[in-house]
């Protein structure tokens, strides 16, 4: 019998950051590597998240025999309710990982269509007809899978998101023992790899090296609160924040949705390790010294509705800040984040606190490889075929660029994009085919938000809308004036001589129409089309415009 081809499809996360989602088939079976969401940025207005599309899947239901988690970062598991909405799925990753699913998953009472299957550091499970082995890996959130998949065509590995963190805070280090084994026997055939940080030169600071900063800073603020804020997944960063602010004598105050819960889920695990005397909830923040708080934070990329914004903007129920109060933001603003992330300092600073940053101090690394891990990863693994996953396409080509500074034939490193469909067999990888991968837009409960109606949004957003109702007699013709109505044209009050011009203008091309024998079908046509030139010439906008013709007799 012949041997199955390997089919790897992308449906997800090459050609941006976010949407994380690979999907390998064997034997007409499908294995999901990951499900995640992307978000969205200011010309894609009301869009909740972007998900990778499901078109392709839709048929396939039946085959799915799993999704592989590879760690609980949103944009590689923050799409796992939409798809079980679709689909019903068993879920596999870390105990961390399937914690924080479960979490999503039974918010939105979908128990029913799932279950939560967890990997263990270096095991090895079939899943369908899925060889699959995870070794542990370094990142930015605890207990990320690095995948080996064992096939009867040979040994692929996909990283998920890694650093390679020589001193991780957990002390579980990226098993490259194994990967060498790997290289050896039976030898690695394909490698897919984190691009993310592939443009930048040198090695990411490892994360204990942050617990320098909060050691020499801490001790310096005292009879002030102190506010620290971070991605709510980076619970090692929440570890070492909350270490050395007990050590100064100050009690934990979780805030924020997610950090609030994320804490609460790691803790459980035994991820973190706090001792419950020194965490207390922010509703008995008032009880408290302002010198003897650390409040631990969500907001760090300056969203909106987190909590770090509400304190920025003075509409915090439990906590307002002031001089003598220290903000720290333990992050980098994600490219796009800069201005919402500027405009939370400036309101902070305007507060009167002390705000410590990136820009200023050591107080945050990545959890992405720059180039010489991606090279040291390349060096050990020594695949035949390398193909960069998890970026912007110049991300991507930066990091097929690495294997082949290390000797990698050109030939051989395969920078595709989404909805691209790879098959390895015998002869090696090739493409094969393309799927749709469009962006699938989500908004709230509106779970699917076509293009057509994206566009229309960012026409109301630049120019507001107009309405013109006509009422046209079968005997008479055109009864009365036009009426138009509008939102965010123009202002109504302040302008009655153009409202009334495009009226005259309106009720002239109606009778017109009616003169030259038109149908009254056509009449919502004529409406439209004057009244869109008339909007454009006066006002050098391009609202979306409706017409209603109202016929009496
Ligand atoms: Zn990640």
């Amino acid at each position: 019998m012949e041997t199955p081809n390997v089919n790897i499809t992308f449906l997800g996360g090459l050609g941006e950051v976010g949407r994380n989602c690979t999907c390998i088939e064997i034997d007409g079976k499908l294995l999901l590597i990951d499900f995640g969401v992307m978000f969205p940025d200011a010309t894609m207005p009301g869009v909740d998240v972007i998900l990778p599309d499901t078109q392709w899947l839709a048929e396939r239901g039946a085959d799915i025999v799993g999704l592989l988690i590879t760690h609980g970062h949103e944009d590689h598991v923050g799409g796992v309710v939409h798809l079980l909405r679709e689909f019903e799925v068993p879920l596999y990753g870390s105990a961390l990982t399937m914690g924080l699913a479960r979490r999503k998953v039974t918010e939105a009472r979908l128990e029913d269509r799932t279950s939560f299957q967890i990997l263990n550091d270096g095991e090895r499970r079939r899943i369908g007809p899925f060889d699959v082995e995870v070794l542990p890996i370094t990142h930015s959130i605890p207990q990320s899978l690095c995948v080996v998949l064992h096939t009867d065509h040979g040994v692929m590995v996909h990283t998920g998101d890694f650093k390679l963190d020589s001193h991780p805070i957990d002390g579980r280090i990226t098993d490259l023992k194994r990967l060498e084994e790997l290289q050896e026997d039976p030898g690695v055939r394909v490698l897919m790899a984190d691009s993310t940080n592939a443009d930048k030169p040198g090695w990411s600071a490892s994360e204990s090296t942050m617990r320098e900063t909060f050691e020499r800073r801490f001790p310096e603020w005292t009879g002030g609160r102190l506010v620290v804020s971070c991605f709510a997944s980076h619970l090692h960063r929440v570890q070492q924040i909350c270490d050395v602010a007990i050590k100064e004598g100050r009690t934990i105050f979780p805030l924020g949705r997610s950090m609030v819960n994320n804490i609460r889920i790691a803790q459980e695990l035994g991820v973190l390790d706090l001792p419950h005397r020194c965490v207390d909830s922010i509703e008995h923040l008032h009880m408290y010294e302002p010198g003897d708080v650390c409040v631990i934070c969500t907001g760090s990329q300056g969203e909106p509705n987190a909590a770090l914004s509400l304190i920025a903007r003075s509409e915090h129920p439990d906590l307002s800040l002031g001089a003598g109060d220290v903000v720290m933001l333990s992050s980098h603003p994600i490219p796009g984040n800069e201005i919402s992330v500027y405009r939370v300092i400036d309101q902070l600073t305007r507060l009167g606190c002390e705000v410590v940053h990136d820009g200023q101090e050591h107080v945050h690394t990545s959890g992405h490889a720059q180039r010489d891990e991606l090279r040291h990863l390349y060096d050990i693994v020594r695949p035949e075929w390398y193909v960069p996953i998890e970026g912007e396409y110049r991300m991507l080509q930066r990091n097929a660029d690495v294997a082949v500074e290390a000797g990698h034939q050109p030939d051989r490193s395969v920078v595709v994009l989404d909805g691209t469909q790879l098959t390895l067999d015998e002869k090696g990888l090739r493409v094969t085919g393309h799927v749709p991968a469009p962006y699938r837009f989500v908004d709230g409960l509106l779970d699917d938000l076509g293009p057509d109606m994206l566009e229309a949004r960012r026409r109301l957003s630049e120019g507001g809308f107009v309405h013109v109702t006509v009422v046209v007699s079968n005997k008479t013709g055109l009864v009365g004036h036009p009426e138009i109505s509008t939102q965010g044209w123009i202002d109504t009050d302040k302008s009655v001589v153009v409202l009334a011009e495009l009226e005259i203008e309106v009720a002239q091309a109606v009778r017109t129409s009616i003169s030259e024998g038109k149908r009254l079908e056509d009449l919502d046509r004529v409406v439209r089309r004057i009244t869109g030139r008339f909007v454009g010439n006066r006002t050098r906008r391009r609202p979306p415009i409706s017409a209603s013709v109202i016929t009496v007799d």
